[in-house]
């Protein structure tokens, strides 16, 4: 530091006493008892006092003054009394320093009234240290034309201000420096006041919260938070201020924007100063990650849960089950295998194969895939295996570090599809050799009518190939008039038809082949038509009988016809003579006494009754056969009791009790001739095969009208027929024994005539106790 920068007040006074010390204007001996005490109340102060008049003489300095004086180098009485102030205040200032002429103004400005006082402080070095005073000028009262000056060291106080303003400085750079740091942390840091306000916030809060600091500076900080962490915000803050240090609680705060930010707190009480400091971190990204991770973790366990296919993780060199979805437990049928090797759960894969595939994928990482493969498990654990057919995929599992720590499993069970296909094939197969073997030819022809399939067969029954057959149109195998019909029954082929006609072909070498054919008409799926399927029979030889039998039936009815007129002729050109021989028997009986004459013509007459009995039967089956049926409105009632009153005086009825309970109770209708006919037959056979003796002999006829349907039964209690012969009876010319009378046509003819009429015939009957005849028949006329 240059000297002439400091010192200036000692110069001040040393130089003042240069060139008026010799000459004092008060002498002290002159002063009064009042001013001497003055005087000595001056120089008892420890300022630095001189008294001057308004033309800057020097007229008193206090004992400070001259000691200051003396002890900074004045020499002799330079600043002392009698030396002029202003000349001292004027020669101090330099260059560097002002101090004096700003001194010399302020003295003027108090002499002439401007102010009443002058104050400066200024700075005054020694050689050893810094200095540093303050001098005052101002009029004393009631003493005119006299200034007070007064210089006074403030070092200390300058020293110490010197040091609290570099204090000052540190602390406002600290400060800046520390709100730099704060601002440039990406944690909100702040303080609130015990009622929760905002009192400090970093920048932080823009970013976080949307909000500029000033704009939070005084908010209380429970309107940011989200309304459902209020009351738990509010609670901590609470215990907080009890003086409990509250990290790391969470709540979710209010963005500007409306979002919500997860903010994580740490927050202390400053008892000293009544506030909160508080750091928060933004856990919005975290939040949201670990919500994205929960939500994909969900994901992956729905899918891993519910996955069509079975998958799961084994670990490690021995394969142990890590993971293992519900499809895939399912799949092997057992439960709790986490923790467990494959070799331990299905040790049946073994033999198979699976534990080496599973070794090479974890030594290699090379992915093995497998369709359809075929898998067995022994799903019961007692050696009985079972056929699995599984897609899957074994796929090497790495950890962070890209090695191998296990193997992912992906498996479809396909052995539904498998199966059905192998049942699909082998129905095919089953198909082809049906269509192949099948008797009948299966012809297949396409929109245009181009033959797309034909079996074997087809192509025989036409003498051609398969392959000769094949793409040929339907027409190629027709003549003329089979290719005009098959046109028009083409022509339907749109509409969804089935027909079934006969249609002759023209084979490989020209025969004439006819077809019964049975066609359906193909349809794609959008309805369009594809084409024709025909089943196609040869009847070629059928064709053939068929018109050789039409031939023979002519020549058959025309042969029955003539046969039926000439037994009736017969029969009834028969009868004549034998009438005539009956009356020519009864002239003999009447003439003749001769008993053995008599007894033969006994004998011829019996034989001529059986020959005409038998000629009328045959008659009656004639007749049956050969009149149309002649329905009319019957009197079942009356026919009974007429046929029953012509048979019951024949002499084999004698003693025959006949009964009839007949009520007819609606109209009936059939044909009387063979109502007759079958009445006329069973009654006379139940007098026929009576019994010869006994006295409760019996025949009981009874009719029963129901449901439109007239049921008769017949009854005797006469011989009876064994169950065996029951059947038989009914033939033509059977009869159980010759005993009787007979010719054995007569049931024959009443079957014949029963099921013309629309009836039936049963009978109950049992050797030595009788026989029961059920007829049922139809009314005719409804
Ligand atoms: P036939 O002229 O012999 O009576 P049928 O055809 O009428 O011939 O009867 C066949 C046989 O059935 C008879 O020979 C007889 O043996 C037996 N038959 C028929 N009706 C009766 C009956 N009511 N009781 C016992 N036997 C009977």
């Amino acid at each position: 530091m240059p000297n002439k920068k400091y010192c200036t007040v000692q110069k001040v006074i040393s130089d003042s006493k240069k060139s008026h010390f010799t000459t004092p204007l008060l002498p002290v001996q002159s002063f009064s008892d009042e001013e001497r005490f003055c005087m000595n109340v001056l120089d008892a102060l420890n300022s630095n006092i001189a008294l001057i008049n308004y033309d800057g003489l020097i007229l008193k300095v206090n004992k400070a003054w001259r000691v200051f004086g003396s002890n900074n180098g004045a020499i002799g009485n330079s600043t002392l009394e009698g030396t002029n102030y202003f000349d001292t205040c004027k020669s101090s200032s330099t260059d560097f320093n002002y101090s004096g002429l700003r001194a010399l103004k302020g003295i003027k400005d108090v002499i002439n009234g401007i102010t009443e006082e002058f104050y400066q402080e200024y700075m005054c070095n020694s050689p050893f240290e810094e200095r540093w005073f303050y001098m005052k000028v101002k009029k004393i009262e009631g003493t005119p034309n006299v200034l007070l000056i007064e210089h006074n060291n403030i070092s200390d106080r300058k020293i110490t201000q010197k040091k609290l303003n570099e204090t000052t400085d540190v602390l406002v750079q600290t400060v800046t420096h520390h709100n730099e740091v704060l601002d440039s942390s990406l944690d909100l840091i702040c303080t609130v006041n015990e009622n929760g306000n905002f009192v400090h916030i970093n920048s932080a809060s823009a970013k976080i919260l949307g909000y500029e600091p000033k704009e939070l500076i005084g908010v209380n900080f429970l309107d940011l938070v989200y309304v459902e962490d209020n009351e738990r915000a509010r609670k901590g803050f609470k215990e907080i201020k009890r003086g409990l240090n509250v990290i790391f609680f969470e709540n979710r705060n209010y963005h500007k924007n409306g979002s919500i930010v997860h903010l994580f707190w740490s927050a202390k009480w400053d008892n000293k100063n009544k506030i909160v400091n508080c750091i928060a971190r933004n856990q919005t990204y975290k939040k949201n990650l670990e919500k994205e991770i929960l939500t994909e973790k969900q994901r992956f366990n729905a899918l891993y849960l519910q996955a069509p296919c079975c998958m799961g993780i084994l670990k490690g060199p021995n394969h142990v089950f890590e993971m293992a979805n519900p499809l895939y437990l399912k799949l092997i049928a057992k439960e709790n295998i986490i923790g467990l090797s494959v070799k331990e759960v299905l040790p049946e894969f073994e033999a198979q194969g699976i534990f080496c595939i599973l070794d090479h994928v974890y030594r290699t990482g090379i992915t093995y895939s497998a369709n359809e493969k075929l898998i067995k498990f022994d799903f019961n654990g007692d050696g009985n295996l079972v056929d699995n057919y599984l897609n899957f995929i074994y796929q090497a599992h790495r950890n962070c570090e890209g090695e191998i720590d296990g193997i992912l499993f992906f498996a479809i069970d396909v052995t539904e599809q498998v199966l059905s296909r192998t049942r699909v094939e082998q129905s095919e197969k089953k198909y082809r050799q049906i269509v192949e073997t099948a008797q009948e030819g299966i012809w297949m022809i396409d929109e245009n009518n181009k033959t797309t399939f034909v079996n074997s067969k087809m192509a025989e029954i036409l003498e051609y190939s398969p392959q000769e057959m094949i793409g040929k149109e339907i027409f190629f195998f027709m003549d003329a008039h089979g290719k005009s019909k098959a046109v028009e029954l083409l022509k339907k082929k749109k509409e969804n038809y089935f027909t079934q006609f006969i249609f002759k072909f023209i084979s490989k070498s020209g025969n004439e082949i006819w077809n019964n054919i049975s066609s359906n008409p193909l349809f794609n799926e959008d309805n369009s038509y594809k084409g024709a399927l025909g089943m196609v029979t040869d009847i070629t030889e059928r064709r053939k009988n068929e018109m050789i039998v039409k031939q023979q039936n002519v020549e058959l009815v025309k042969a029955h016809s003539e046969l039926d007129r000439f037994v009736y002729s017969v029969s009834h050109d028969l009868r004549s003579p034998l009438t005539s021989m009956l009356g020519l028997l009864s002239f003999i009986e009447e003439e003749s006494q001769e008993e053995d004459t008599l007894q033969h013509v006994k004998m011829i007459h019996t034989s001529i009754n059986r020959l005409d009995e038998f000629i009328k039967n045959i008659l009656n089956y004639s007749r049956n056969n050969r009149i149309q049926l002649l329905i009319e409105k019957i009197s079942v009632d009356g026919t009974i009791a007429s046929i029953v009153d012509s048979l019951r005086n024949i002499p084999k009825a004698h003693g025959i009790d006949f009964s009839v309970e007949s009520n007819q109770t609606i109209p009936f209708y059939t044909d009387a001739m063979r109502l007759n006919t079958i009445l006329e037959n069973l009654i006379s056979n139940a007098i026929k095969h009576h019994k010869v003796e006994g006295f409760d002999r019996f025949i009981k006829i009874k009719t029963q009208f129901e449901n439109n349907k007239l049921q008769i039964t017949i009854a005797d209690n006469g011989v009876g027929i064994e169950s065996e012969f029951h059947e038989k009876i009914f033939e033509m010319f059977y009869r159980v024994s010759g005993d009787t009378d007979g010719t054995g046509i007569g049931l024959y003819i009443v079957k014949d005539a029963v099921e013309k009429i629309q009836g039936t015939i049963e009978i109950q009957s049992e050797k030595g106790k009788g026989t029961i005849f059920i007829i049922i028949l139809n009314n005719l006329k409804l």
